[in-house]
């Protein structure tokens, strides 16, 4: 029985590295459909502003997987990412990248490095919720939800659990986004408790980013969100030998997306240079997937030989430790010719068939009592602050008056510093007194008052309390 999968080429080194991936595979017996479909930068230069046909999607959702080389995005406004469009339109919420060395046959300052990047993939600031408020102020929504993080987080467990991983690693920032990385940080202790076989921790990004770059041997599973896991992958596939080297597969409850880490680099293109290890590897994570580990282990272990063997394609080419260099044509007929082999060194990869995507219900958080208090009205005024204070200060609807005025996060009203830079965007506060519950109607009029003196509002925002805590940041962090 063939497995149907949908096939893009894509765009710059795309083809050349699909090419060689489906040679290997065709040889290793997998048992493939191919339904090949466009998408990429002629389709954006055709009209289609995602990157793709609509129709393409029939195809992909009538397929179990699909197998996608790198695109380019043309330069320029208006065009969505391709990437972002297809993870978040069919629910592909987590983003698997292994990032294993391969010493002593690929140079890597971190001979025993084996990190699996777990990167949740549909939310944070990849929602795509931007805005230009003024002139001169954008802004982007980083966006987490309680769903959000339980499914990427149970994800990495269930992922250790199956993969015989040791321990799950959080990467997050909620010293400063305590509400948002603060979530996450709460669901990853939650279903931390319901994993007692695994071990679990918890670095603050910046810091766990420089522990992986410099001893990433004591990490195993990391799951983080999206932004974090976007940039870190990359950083681990680096520092294990190549970006070059990295697969990644992006799984959902309704199918699953497999790449390489890397883009299409143009550059490369056309020159039978570039290394066809990524798109392979992640071609591996599908047959794992899709049922296939016989042809999925065949398949890595002639890949981990032929690296042994020194036939190394430009990116990973070292004298001295390399045998040859070699095309990306040379490079797949020499894994094509492993089949069947075991590394000698490496050690050899076994795979075995996984239970599907586990769909644990999600758990019910408890209720808590949400109630209104106020109001964040953000508004465009060129500063000093004194050019409109005195036009605002006096707005009270009901119980709400004026409790704060901050730019960019620091409170300039009352009791601002001199010394405070401000822009052109000031978020005014307006709450009941001592926290009461305030109407929608109030909020309603408070927006009127300002629109009744002409400033110029440019968004508001709710304020609630949830159990009686505030559900928004101070000036004080
Ligand atoms: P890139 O990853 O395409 O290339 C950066 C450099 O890495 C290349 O110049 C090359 O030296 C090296 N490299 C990358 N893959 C290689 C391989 N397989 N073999 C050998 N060397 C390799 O990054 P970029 O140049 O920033 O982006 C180029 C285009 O790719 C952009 O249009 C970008 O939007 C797109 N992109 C697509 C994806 C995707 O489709 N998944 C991901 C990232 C970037």
């Amino acid at each position: 029985m063939k497995t149907p999968i949908t096939v893009a080429e894509g765009d710059g080194i795309g083809p050349e590295i699909m090419q060689a991936t489906l040679l290997i595979l065709e040889a290793a017996g997998a048992q493939l459909e191919l339904h090949p479909v466009q998408i990429g930068e002629q389709m954006y230069l055709k009209g289609f502003p995602t990157g793709m046909d609509p129709r393409t999607w029939e195809t992909i959702r009538n397929t179990k997987a699909f197998l996608k080389a790198p695109i380019t995005t043309p330069q320029g406004g208006g065009f969505k990412s391709l990437n972002v469009t297809i993870r978040t339109t069919l629910g592909l919420y987590a983003n698997v990248r292994p990032c294993i060395s391969y010493f002593p046959f690929v140079d890597t300052k971190h001979p025993d490095m084996d990190v699996v990047v777990v990167r949740e993939n549909e939310e944070d600031l990849y929602a795509g919720i931007e805005y230009r408020q003024t002139p001169h102020v954008c802004q982007s929504l980083k966006l987490i939800s309680r769903e959000g993080s339980e499914k990427i987080v149970r994800y990495a467990f269930e992922y250790a659990r199956h993969h015989g991983r040791k321990k799950v690693t959080l990467f997050m920032k909620d010293n400063i986004m305590k509400f948002s990385d603060g979530l996450f940080h709460t669901v990853f202790d939650e279903v931390a408790k319901e994993y007692d076989d695994i071990l679990n921790d918890h670095w603050i990004v910046d810091i766990g980013a420089a522990k992986l770059a410099d001893t990433p041997e004591i990490f195993d599973v990391l799951v983080m969100p999206n932004l974090y896991g976007d940039i870190l992958s990359d950083v681990a596939a680096q520092i294990a030998g190549s970006v070059g080297l990295a697969g990644s597969a992006n799984v959902g409850d309704h199918g699953a997306m497999f790449e390489a880490i890397h883009g299409s680099a143009p550059r490369r293109a056309g020159q039978n240079l570039a290394n066809p290890s990524g798109l392979l590897l992640g071609a591996v994570q599908m047959l794992v997937h899709i049922g296939q580990p016989d042809a999925a282990q065949t398949v890595h272990n002639a890949w981990l030989r032929t690296l042994e063997e020194g036939v190394h394609t430009y990116d990973i080419y070292k004298e001295g430790v390399s045998r040859e260099k070699v095309g990306t044509k040379e490079f797949a007929k020499a894994v094509a010719s492993n089949l069947g082999k075991q590394p000698e060194s490496l050690k050899p990869v076994t795979y075995k068939r996984y239970p599907p995507t586990p769909q644990v219900p999600l758990s019910v958080a408890p209720f808590e009592d949400r109630r209104l208090v106020g109001i964040d009205v953000f508004i465009y005024h060129k500063p000093p602050l004194e050019l409109f204070f005195s036009r605002i200060s006096h707005i009270a609807i009901g119980s709400l008056a004026l409790k704060m005025i901050t730019n960019r996060g620091v409170r300039v009203w009352p009791e601002g510093q001199p010394e405070t830079f401000c822009i052109e965007q000031w978020r005014c506060r307006f709450m009941g007194k001592e926290g009461t519950a305030v109407s929608q109607n109030d909020l309603i009029q408070v927006l009127h008052a300002f629109d009744h003196i002409n400033m110029d509002v440019i968004k508001s925002e709710h304020l609630y309390q949830f159990a009686g805590k505030p559900g928004y940041s101070s000036a004080e962090g």
